[in-house]
C-alpha cells in the first residue's frame, strides 16, 4: 500500500541526464502522486530555480538536492547531496571543475568511438548543451549519438557494448575521493547519502565514510534488491545512519525510466532527514 505521503529523493532533468525539463518533470511527479521531491542532477544544480517554482505553483514540496560523482581507485562512487548552500564558493568551483571533466571526458569518449569504428555526431549535442549555464553533460549523450547514428539499437546497447565501465569506450573521470565529497558537502551546509550502495558495489568503503562523517545511505533504490534493501536497512541501524530513497528517474526514452511513484522513501526516514538539515518547504 502507498503511504499518504509519497516522497522521491532521487530525480534527473535536462540540467543533467534526465529528458524531462525541471518543470515537465514537476508535472510527471503530480501525475504520479509523489508529495515531496528532490531533484539530484549529475554535478549541477542548474536546474534548482525552475524545479522549486515549478514545484510551490504545483503544491509539491520540493527539497534541494544533487548527485556528485565522486572517484574511488578509477571507479565511480555516485554521493547525494541535499539541503546545502548552493552559493558556497568553493563548492562552486569544485562542481564547476567536475562539469569540465565530463566535457572533457565526452570528448575523448567520441575520440574512442571513432577509433573503434562506429564514429558519432557529438559536436552538436554538445555544442546545444553548452549554451545552458551549468548543464552537465555525460555518457548519455555519447549513447544517444550511437543510437542516433545506426550503431546500436537502445540506450542500453550502447552502455552495454561501448560506454559502461570495462567497455572499449569507457574513459576514467578525474575527481574526488567519496571522503573529500562528504567534507565538501558538509562544509556546504549540508548532509551527504551515499548513493546506490548495491549497485556502486564498494561497501567496503562505508566504515571509513562513516567515520569522515558520511550522514547517510541510500537503502530505497529501483536497484535494490528486497535483500539488498534489508541490508543496507540494517546497516543504516549499525552505523547510525539516516536513510534516504526514491526512483533515479531520468525520464521517458532514457533507457532509465522505470519506477517514479513507485520508489518512494518512507515518511519517518524523511522526517529525521528534514529535521537534521534543518530543510525548511519551499527549497
Ligand atoms: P556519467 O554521468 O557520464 O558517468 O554517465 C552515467 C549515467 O549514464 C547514469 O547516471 C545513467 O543516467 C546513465 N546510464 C548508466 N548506465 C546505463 C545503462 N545501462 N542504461 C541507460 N543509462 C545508463
Ligand atoms: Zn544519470
Ligand atoms: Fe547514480
Ligand atoms: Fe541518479
Amino acid at each position: 500500500m502507498r503511504p499518504g505521503r509519497v516522497i522521491d529523493l532521487h530525480m534527473h532533468t535536462t540540467a543533467s541526464d534526465g529528458r524531462s525539463t525541471p518543470s515537465q518533470l514537476v508535472d510527471e511527479v503530480v501525475a504520479m502522486g509523489i508529495t515531496t521531491m528532490a531533484v539530484v542532477d549529475h554535478d549541477t544544480t542548474a536546474g534548482w530555480d525552475e524545479v522549486s517554482a515549478a514545484a510551490a505553483v504545483a503544491g509539491v514540496a520540493c527539497m534541494p538536492g544533487i548527485e556528485i560523482t565522486a572517484v574511488d581507485h578509477g571507479r565511480d562512487v555516485h554521493m547525494l547531496g541535499y539541503c546545502f548552500d548552493r552559493n558556497y564558493p568553493e563548492l562552486v568551483t569544485f562542481l564547476s571543475t567536475q562539469r569540465e571533466d565530463r566535457t572533457r571526458r565526452l570528448r575523448e569518449i567520441g575520440d574512442r568511438l571513432a577509433r573503434l569504428g562506429v564514429p558519432v555526431d557529438l559536436q552538436g549535442a554538445m555544442a546545444e548543451a553548452a549554451r545552458s549555464a551549468g548543464r552537465a553533460m555525460g555518457r548519455p549523450m555519447a549513447a544517444a549519438a550511437l543510437v542516433a547514428a545506426g550503431h546500436v539499437a537502445s540506450i542500453r546497447e550502447a552502455f552495454d557494448r561501448y560506454l559502461a565501465e570495462g567497455r572499449p569506450a569507457f574513459i576514467e573521470r578525474q575527481g574526488a575521493q567519496p571522503a573529500a565529497v562528504v567534507a565538501l558537502v558538509a562544509r556546504a551546509g549540508g548532509v551527504t547519502s551515499l548513493a546506490h550502495p548495491g549497485k556502486t558495489q564498494k561497501d567496503h568503503l562505508i566504515p571509513d565514510l562513516v567515520a569522515a562523517g558520511l550522514p547517510a545511505i541510500e537503502v530505497y533504490h529501483p536497484e535494490h534488491d528486497a535483500a539488498e534493501t534489508a541490508r543496507y536497512r540494517q546497516m543504516a541501524d549499525t552505523f547510525n545512519l539516516l536513510v534516504t530513497g526514491g526512483s533515479d528517474y531520468h525520464g521517458v526514452g532514457s533507457g532509465r525510466s522505470q519506477g517514479l511513484g513507485q520508489f518512494y522513501l518512507p515518511a519517518a526516514d524523511f522526517t529525521r532527514l528534514a529535521e537534521r538539515t534543518g530543510w525548511t518547504i519551499p527549497c
